[in-house]
């Protein structure tokens, strides 16, 4: 199916503005939210204008700017809450860096997902991909021409790879087998700032080469 009628908005927000997508099938108004890392009444004020019915609220990574806002969200929706079991143990790590990153240590998700499920928007599907060497949880989503990639890759840039769980090899990894290997018009809607193409950046992102 093409992308016609899967409607994506961007709303930046906290501290580290950091990128929260409201993801919706047009017909059946069911709506996906990703990365609610703050701003939980702008973001329900804009699915309450736009008459959306939220099913699925998923973490692209554990990091708190993605994160500080699910647990709100998820009373208010009741919509599940999906992310990947990496980021968010049973048991909190004894490390320093764990905490100095504010991962969502109590938070925890009503279901995990990993590479190779899918989720349903409505009437469309996302592919999900694990992306590790960022967070150890990172996810991406992939619908068609689209994917979120939250800290993953960003324009002209890639995500940090010096904090807990991170590591530059993997990342560097993550990005060549799953994101570059995707079709160069492929659109990447990114966890902080502009989003992207995979064309631009295989041509000019100097941290990770094709
Ligand atoms: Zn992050
Ligand atoms: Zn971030």
């Amino acid at each position: 199916m093409e992308n016609v009628g899967l409607n994506v908005e961007k709303l930046v927000v906290g501290p580290l503005m950091s990128n929260c997508y409201i993801v919706w099938d047009e017909k059946t108004l069911e709506a996906l939210i990703i990365d609610p890392g703050d701003n939980v009444e702008l973001i329900v004020k804009k699915i309450k204008n736009l008459g959306l019915k939220v099913k699925l609220i998923v973490a692209t990574h554990g990091h708190f700017d993605h994160v500080d806002g699910v647990e709100k969200l998820r009373k208010k929706t009741g919509a599940d809450f999906l992310a990947h079991k990496n980021d968010f143990p049973d048991k909190e790590p004894k490390s320093d860096r764990y905490h100095r990153l504010g991962f969502g240590g109590a938070l925890k998700p009503d279901r995990c997902i990993d590479e190779g499920d899918i989720i349903s928007v409505g009437e469309y599907q996302f592919d999900v991909l694990h992306t590790p060497g960022h967070s150890q949880g990172s996810l991406c989503l992939l619908h068609n021409s689209i994917v979120f990639v939250g800290d993953v890759l960003f324009q002209g840039s890639i995500g940090r790879a010096d904090l807990h769980g991170g590591s530059f090899e993997q990342l560097s990894n993550s990005i060549k087998s799953k994101l570059y290997t995707l079709s160069d018009e492929t659109i990447v809607y990114t966890g902080h700032g502009p989003s992207t193409t995979i064309g631009d950046e295989k041509r000019y992102n100097a941290f990770v080469r094709s």
